[in-house]
């Protein structure tokens, strides 16, 4: 098993021009800064409201995280729907829920806008415990799905080979309307697209500071009317917001394909992505060609401050993911790769504009490719002045001032680790927000 992305495998024989480093100064209406899947989804609502927009990206368009996930296409981004109930209420989950659904529907979109290959899949999800306790978690989010009017199909133990063809685990909720893709060919096909479409796009241009309305990176700058930043692991002397993130280090692997034979026995009634009910969970799911994509971590690893790149962390995932999986103990995984998820203290992105620039506006903290495509696309519509006519009602879900268990202060004392690893497990498994989230304005968007 090698370290490698698997992805950037399969970008071999795509045709993508490589958009040159930044050279000179610009200006612009609209500057995005960062090419993952939120400054994709600003970058391409702000060139078809006909703003003039340019896009800066440090790597390659989804170099970052983006390019790193393994690409479920799920509004279920580390909080379930029952875990939204009990935090928000039946009208709250419902608008947060729809929103992750509609980061879905704006990736689908540009996939056929733009008619692109990026190995997209319908795959209905299945969340499955793995232990009798957790069976309540399942029965649960079965219950809410259904009290909320979302489909749903839940398995007990013996209906489970119905749906898997595994051993141990408990219970299982199944539902549709889920996809998965390749991120980074996902990301590359966007990028081809808003060139089409006249928008400007620079690669290997890290933006290193910003004046007023200037930003700068080593060979030139931007001046832009509106600047969206949507990058991820900020730092302070770009935004100071970077208080508000932190991330979690997680770990993918991709096997051999395993052959239609094995597919066929393992998912008897259509390929499924799924995910366990462990705190560190792992997740899994087949990519086009037949290849299992597992991922998972520890917990020494998830919030340490250093990268772990040896294979250890994985290797253990593998093996104890293996035990429910007897039919697939002889296939190899062959390369394995790290990746580090931005969060916010509750799991929720936050969204806002800097006070004293009002110009600034920052996406921070998504976790999951639906949910940065909402918000690229939201943060954009906001500097354009296009909102929709219900956006407000998400003010107070992604305001940085709604309510956190501990406030960004104790941070500086106690450090961000112990802060985010704390909130993160409160608001995943006990926070209640309802009338608690601060009534955010306009002002703060
Ligand atoms: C291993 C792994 C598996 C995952 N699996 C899934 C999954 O299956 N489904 C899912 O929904 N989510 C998954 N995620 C989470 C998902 O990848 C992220 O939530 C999502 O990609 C965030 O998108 P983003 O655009 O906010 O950030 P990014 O994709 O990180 O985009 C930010 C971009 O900004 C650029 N940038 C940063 N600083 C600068 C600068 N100074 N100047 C210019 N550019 C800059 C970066 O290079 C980067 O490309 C996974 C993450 C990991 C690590």
């Amino acid at each position: 098993m090698i370290l490698q992305n698997w992805w950037y495998s399969t970008l071999m024989g795509v045709s993508s021009p490589m958009c040159p480093p930044l050279k000179g100064e610009i200006k612009t209406d609209v500057l995005v800064i960062g090419g993952g899947a939120a400054g994709l989804a600003a970058a391409l609502c702000s060139t078809q409201s006909g703003a003039k927009t340019v896009l800066l990206e440090r790597n390659l368009c989804g170099g970052g995280t983006t390019g790193k996930s393994a690409g479920f296409l799920t509004p279920d981004s580390e909080l379930e729907l029952d875990q939204l109930l009990r935090r928000f209420g039946p009208e709250g989950a419902r608008d947060l829920w729809d929103a992750g659904t509609s980061g879905v529907d704006l990736m689908r979109g540009a996939i056929k806008q733009f008619g692109f290959d990026c190995d997209l899949q319908e795959q209905d999800s299945l969340y499955v415990a793995k232990s009798r306790g957790s069976a309540h978690a399942i029965e649960a989010e079965f219950n809410t799905r259904k009290k909320l009017g979302y489909d749903a199909d839940l398995y007990n133990t013996d209906r489970l080979p119905e749906a898997m063809n595994s051993t141990g685990y408990y219970a299982g909720v199944r539902y549709p309307g889920t996809f998965s893709l390749n991120p980074l060919l996902y990301s590359q096909g966007v990028k081809r697209g808003l060139l089409e479409l006249g928008c400007t796009i620079h690669e290997a241009s890290t933006v290193t500071r910003i004046d007023g309305h200037t930003v700068y990176t080593d060979l030139g700058s931007v001046t832009a009317d509106q600047i969206l930043f949507c990058i991820d692991k900020p730092q302070e002397r770009l935004t100071k917001f970077s208080w508000n993130v932190y991330n979690a280090q997680t770990f993918l692997a991709v096997s051999e394909p395993l052959g239609d034979k094995l597919i066929s026995k393992l998912f008897p009634n259509g390929t499924l992505q799924c995910w366990d009910s462990d705190l560190l969970y792992s997740y899994w799911r087949l990519t086009g060609d037949g290849r299992m994509l597992l991922g998972g971590g520890s917990l020494l690893t998830s919030f340490a401050g250093r990268d772990v790149t040896d294979p250890s962390v994985i290797r253990s995932v593998i093996d104890s993911w293996r035990r429910y999986y007897p039919s697939l103990k002889d296939v190899e995984f062959i390369q394995y790769w790290p990746g580090r998820i931005d969060m916010t203290r509750d799991l929720l992105p936050t969204i806002t504009i800097d006070e004293d620039r009002p110009w600034v506006h920052h996406v921070l903290g998504c976790v999951g490719l639906p949910w940065a495509s909402f918000c690229g696309d939201f943060v954009a519509r906001h500097a354009l002045n296009t909102e929709k006519e219900n956006d407000s009602r998400f003010y107070k879900f992604l305001s940085p001032k709604r309510g956190f268990l501990i406030p960004l202060w104790v941070e500086r004392l106690i450090g961000k680790r112990i802060v985010f690893s704390l909130n993160t497990a409160w608001a995943k498994f006990y926070q209640v927000d309802r009338g608690e989230t601060v009534d955010a304005g306009e002002e703060d968007f």
